[in-house]
């Protein structure tokens, strides 16, 4: 689904609009010009931008003028109240803005105007591609991983993860984003594995710790806000030496909680590290911060994995929620993993889930969390904090979340 970005100051406008459209694109709302900047480069690529044109703070021309800077190939399309001639040409000279709507816009005007920006927007990448001509491959990468600079170019997303009971959102998932200058956003799934067969890995995983970190800290000070975050941990870093110190130094280096920071190993570790993984984990244990399975499941050896790792969460993977509707052994396997998890005492996530039979599933199998993009999309941090403050008051008390944990 084409995703199209919104701004518009006033909330009735723009829950309105996002109704009409959302059965069509997959839509993103801002409140603001600068909110839509953050939005445009953090969550980019968008088929559209569409912004009102008198805003408080940063108007709509501005805003879109800004807009074409960070997403040039992203349509522009202006709403205003009244039709001034003097604003359009300036919109049009200055925004490079290529559509008007009047407002109150009639639905069939807005969601046409909306095809027409999308049909554009395909025009111009597919066109974009084939000027660039530049093939991501491994040695493309591994070139570009060298010449990256992490401060500018890195960026982190949180993926919200709730309570099953009660919709709680009680941790997050840091997931990380390159923004490539020549190329745009490159996916985690393309580039992690590469920078996994060299050094790379240790100062991406380095770099995304503190980021975690410092944003915890952040939240803590500034929201009062106390969920935990989730850090990726390739499977190569539990061989060498050096994670413990990482992450002993990140969290004395911002002031984190140990009992805040959750460390995610995947599955696909050989069962042969084992010994050296213990080690690694009842060192990591021994300052405070929780581990958990990540993409249970997906590996050969799920069961004995769980119950040789001292580990506190079972996260598992994507592929069993997907298949379950349809699939009877799938579910069976969520409500054995469940069974085993609360034997041993651990708690069970479930990743990826998109819809309402996938959650129907999730609650009957008694699974405590659930992931995905049902509840959110992973999210860069001032958009959390949005999604973040209505749902706050479902936290238990800080008190019980001591006693929860
Ligand atoms: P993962 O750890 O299994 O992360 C979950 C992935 O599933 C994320 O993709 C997330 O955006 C996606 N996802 C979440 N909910 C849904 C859903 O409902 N439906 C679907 N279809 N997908 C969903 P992302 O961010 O592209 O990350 C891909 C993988 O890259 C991650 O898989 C993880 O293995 C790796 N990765 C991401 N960030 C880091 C990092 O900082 N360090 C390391 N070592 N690996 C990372
Ligand atoms: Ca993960
Ligand atoms: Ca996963």
């Amino acid at each position: 689904m084409h995703r199209i970005l919104l701004v518009d100051d006033d909330p009735f406008i723009r829950e309105g609009m996002r109704r009409l459209i959302g059965r069509h694109f997959s839509v993103d709302i801002a409140g603001s010009g600068d909110e839509g900047l953050c939005r445009l480069r953090d969550e980019a690529p968008y088929a559209a931008v569409v912004s009102d044109i008198a805003m408080r703070g940063m108007n709509g021309v501005e805003f879109l003028e800004r807009a074409r800077d960070v997403a040039p190939l992203s349509p522009r399309v202006i709403l205003t109240g009244y039709a001034d001639p003097d604003v359009m040409s300036d919109a049009i000279n200055r925004a490079g803005v290529s559509r008007f709507l009047q407002k109150p816009v009639p639905p069939e005007e807005l969601l046409s105007c909306l095809r027409v920006c999308v049909s554009e927007y395909e025009t111009r990448t597919a066109a974009a591609r084939a000027t660039q001509a530049i093939e991501i491959d491994e040695a493309w990468i591994r070139r570009a991983l060298n010449t990256a600079d992490f401060d500018r170019d890195f960026r982190l997303t949180f993926q919200p993860r709730v309570a099953t009971s009660n919709g709680a959102p009680l941790a997050a998932e840091a997931l990380i984003r390159w923004h490539h200058g020549e190329t745009g956003v490159i996916s985690p799934g393309l580039f992690i594995p590469v920078a996994e067969t060299g050094p790379a890995i240790r100062e991406i995983t380095n770099w995304v710790l503190l980021q975690t970190c410092r944003t915890w800290t952040d939240w803590h000070h500034r929201l009062d806000l106390d969920v935990a975050i989730s850090v990726n941990i390739s499977p190569a870093l539990f061989r060498e030496p050096g994670l413990v110190g990482m992450v002993r130094s990140a969290l004395g280096r911002t002031g984190m909680e140990p009992r805040r920071l959750e460390l995610e190993i995947t599955e696909g570790l050989e069962l042969g590290d084992v010994e050296r993984v213990r080690e690694t984990i009842a060192e990591l244990r021994s300052l405070g911060v929780r581990l958990s399975i990540d993409d249970f499941g997906t590996g050969f050896a799920s069961m004995n994995y769980i119950q040789a790792l001292d580990v506190d969460c079972v996260k598992i993977d994507r592929s069993f929620v997907d298949n379950a509707p349809d699939n009877p052994t799938d579910r069976a396997i969520l409500n054995a993993v469940k069974e085993l998890a609360g034997k041993l005492g651990l708690k069970t996530v479930a990743e990826g889930i998109e819809t309402d039979r996938h959650e129907a599933i999730i609650r009957e199998a008694g699974i405590d969390e659930m992931q995905g993009y049902r509840f959110a999309k992973p999210l860069a941090a001032p958009a959390y904090e949005e999604w973040v403050a209505p749902r706050r008051h479902l936290l238990p008390p800080p008190s019980a979340m001591l006693l929860l944990n």
